[in-house]
């Protein structure tokens, strides 16, 4: 066991420092970009926040990931602790949103992975139609995390767009499937159910922070996902 740990931690310092970098694949490599055609690993969430470091990095990526996106100017928000820096407008993707999505540079690398590698297989899976569009509930809000006792001190990921939640899908055969009402569709093993199911257990592979229905009741209608330096998945 010390001689296994020795050896992460060899290759770990290689990855970040050495010519091993390009000796050690992406998905072992915590200090390396993950590739957009593989599933996501052990480091995916951790390699994605990182790029909040380095904004061209990030841009980079999504561009060889084949995502279309117009970088936003940095501003301040209404208060401290909020405002946009290093966001972009997602123009394109493997998916549409119904509605406008600005959100940090690390919140559209992880949906871009999402899209690929967890949304469109669980749908083809379970319930046989490729979904097509996402509906959200928004990136940025000026606030404090929301507790099921009240707002809280600290300020939510939302506070900088570095979150979206996620309400519903809808599939190319036109029917739409709403978390709210399916995540416990026949006890929970309804192929809706099941759907949500993947997408919250994938989403974690991807994502920093994910919270669903079984969270809290705040979070009944929605996942909450986003690339805080520490997160949970719950
Ligand atoms: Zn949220």
């Amino acid at each position: 066991m010390p001689l296994l740990l020795a050896a992460g931690a060899g290759l770990y310092a290689a990855g970040h420092y050495g010519r091993l970098q390009e000796l050690v694949p992406a998905r072992w490599n915590p200090w390396a970009l993950p590739d957009p055609a593989e599933p996501p690993g052990w480091f995916t969430s951790w390699q994605l926040a990182r790029l909040a470091d380095d904004a061209p990095a990030c841009l980079g990526w999504l561009e060889r990931a084949g995502v279309a996106v117009s970088p936003v100017p940095d501003r301040d928000g209404p208060e401290p602790g909020c405002g946009l820096s290093g966001a972009a407008t997602l123009n394109r993707s493997h998916l549409r949103y119904q509605s406008r999505v600005t959100a940090t540079c690390p919140v559209l690398a992880g949906l871009v992975l999402y899209e690929r590698h967890v949304l469109i297989p669980a749908a083809e899976r379970h319930l046989g139609s490729k979904p097509v569009s996402v509906r959200h509930l928004g990136t940025y809000a000026c606030r404090a995390v929301r507790t099921d006792r009240g707002e809280g001190g600290r300020r939510s990921q939302h506070a900088t767009a570095n979150a979206i939640d996620i309400a519903a899908i809808t599939l190319a055969d036109g029917r739409e499937t709403v978390l709210a009402r399916d995540w416990a569709e026949g006890d929970g093993a309804g192929p809706r159910a099941l759907f949500w199911r993947d997408a919250h257990k994938g989403a974690c592979g991807i994502f920093r922070t994910v919270l669903g229905p079984e969270y809290n009741a705040l979070h009944r209608d929605h996942f909450h996902l986003d690339m805080a330096r520490f997160g949970i998945c719950r």
